[in-house]
This record gives C-alpha cells, sequence and structure tokens, in this order.
C-alpha cells in the first residue's frame, strides 16, 4: 500500500492565504518542506482522504491522474477538507476518458449536506451528478470499497456533525489516519481493540506544534501527540515496527519541519510534508 502526503498543512495553509505573522514570513523564507498546503492523503492511485480546496494544486504539483480515485473518503465538513464544488469537473465535458467513472463517497451526514446545498446553489450536470454515490457512516461503522475495508473512528472535533477519521485496510496493510481530531476518545481505543487490526502506518493530528490545548482540545499539538503515541504503544494497538507520523499543522505551532523532526526523534515519529510518499 502506498501513502502519499498531498498536503500537510491546517485550514489556513502555512505560510498562510492572508496572513503576515512571523512564522509565515519563516516558512516562506526557509521553503522546501516547511511550505504546506491544505491536508489531503492519496492511497495508491484509487483513494483519496479529503478533498481541500487545494486539490487541484496537488494536481498540478504531483502530475496525479485524479480520473483513477474511485473512493473518496471525506473526514468532515471544514472548508479545508471538503470543497464540493469541485466535484462539478468530475465528468460530462469537464473530464474525459475518467478511468473510474463512479466515485464512491464516504462521509458524515453534514459532509453530504454540504453537498447538496452547493450542488443546488451551482447546478451540477446530470451525468456528473449520478456518477457520484453517497455512503453516510456513523462513528464505529464499516464499509468496504473495492479491495478496502474502510472503519470510521469517532474525532474529537467539529461538534455539530459527527467527524470521523479512519483506517483503511487493503490485504495484509493497514493504515490509520487521525486529523482532524484532539486525544482519542476511550472508544476508539476499544474500537480499534475489537476490529483486530493493528495498523502498519499511524499519521496523527499535530495542529497546534508546541501549543497545548490538552486532552480536551479539538487538534493535538506535540504533547498530545506523544502521550498518544505512547498509549497506544503500550496498550499493544501498534506493531513493534508500526510507523508514526504526524501532519494537519498550523502557524499558530510555529515549530518549523526542522524543528518538529528534532523534538519528534527520540519517539522515533515522522514528520510528514507536502509530497511525501511511503511505501507500507
Ligand atoms: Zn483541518
Ligand atoms: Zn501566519
Ligand atoms: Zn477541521
Amino acid at each position: 500500500m502506498k501513502v502519499r502526503f498531498l498536503g500537510t498543512a491546517a485550514a489556513e495553509g502555512w505560510p498562510a492565504v492572508f496572513c503576515n505573522c512571523e512564522n509565515c514570513k519563516k516558512a516562506a523564507a526557509l521553503g522546501g518542506k516547511n511550505v504546506r498546503t491544505r491536508s489531503q492523503i492519496l492511497v495508491n492511485d484509487d483513494l483519496l482522504i479529503d478533498l481541500p480546496p487545494d486539490t487541484y494544486l496537488h494536481k498540478l504539483a504531483y502530475g496525479l491522474d485524479l480520473s483513477k480515485v474511485h473512493t473518496l473518503l471525506v473526514t468532515h465538513s471544514h472548508m479545508d477538507h471538503f470543497y464540493p464544488m469541485e466535484l462539478s469537473m468530475r465528468g460530462s465535458c469537464y473530464a474525459h476518458d475518467m478511468q473510474s467513472p463512479f466515485l464512491d463517497v464516504f462521509c458524515d451526514e453534514k459532509v453530504k449536506e454540504s453537498f447538496l446545498l452547493s450542488s443546488g446553489f451551482e447546478k451540477f450536470g446530470d451525468e456528473v451528478y449520478n456518477a457520484i454515490r453517497w455512503h453516510v457512516m456513523p462513528q464505529f461503522g464499516s464499509a468496504r470499497s473495492g479491495d478496502y475495508e474502510i472503519y470510521a473512528f469517532k474525532a474529537r472535533h467539529a461538534f455539530q456533525e459527527k467527524a470521523l477519521f479512519f483506517l483503511i485496510r487493503q490485504g495484509e496493510k493497514a493504515f490509520m489516519q487521525c486529523n482532524d481530531t484532539g486525544y482519542f476518545y476511550e472508544e476508539n481505543f476499544a474500537f480499534l481493540e475489537k476490529i483486530g487490526i493493528k495498523p502498519d502506518f499511524v499519521a496523527l493530528d499535530c495542529t497546534n506544534g508546541k501549543l497545548s490545548f490538552g486532552k480536551e482540545g479539538t487538534h493535538m499539538g506535540a504533547a498530545e501527540c506523544e502521550e498518544l503515541v505512547t498509549r497506544l504503544r503500550k496498550d499493544g494497538l501498534v506493531k513493534k515496527d508500526t510507523v508514526f507520523a504526524v501532519t494537519h499543522f498550523s502557524h499558530n505551532g510555529a515549530l518549523t519541519h526542522e524543528e518538529l523532526e528534532k523534538h519528534f526523534a527520540p519517539l522515533g515519529v515522522a514528520v510528514a510534508y507536502d509530497g511525501w510518499e511511503t511505501e507500507i
């Protein structure tokens, strides 16, 4: 299973779209791994996690063929994770020779609602509209799409909806994507134990960087990530060689890529960056 981080920033991007803070200026000056677009992950070349406004930029930057994507998992309706109008370009005269004519979308109720609102406001062509198949998933639900098994966890985030994060298994390999969320609810540890899958790779929300809002916060920072990694290892919910990475960084978290790497090295946790591809 191939996991590719197309974007690794929080909602505002880093440098942030309208910002002039020191952290944004520093990221712009340093360039490279310090420049981060809105979070999105591509698994193999046919399963996409989230649809931020930077999707088109990702297609250009990495030369992707997004017509191959047959499965889209959307974690929640915040704009950095779901820009519904982009789907209006998927088919008809806007997209020829699609490798996957249908798109199966797995999400919570509010994501689907936001799509229905947008597509009602600026009408989609029937052909495009009908090629999208919606699958509303409950927290702690499971589903199948092609040869992927999909498990939905309960995010500590966006309380106006039942926000999700996902574990995806294909064959013997499993990838767990944990953003956006604060520290795990106890039910998440229990669900992971119940499904009996030890992920090979776990990506964690580290929005807050050096800031900490404790275990009740709706994003994690370095301190909460450390605590979560330690707990998952201690409870035997991951393998001995499970790879951990942190992602979804906000400029307010302040730590540069190099500082994050230095911070997380003793814990054996990698720091994701835009374009990072890893085989699990
Ligand atoms: Zn986000
Ligand atoms: Zn800034
Ligand atoms: Zn969010």
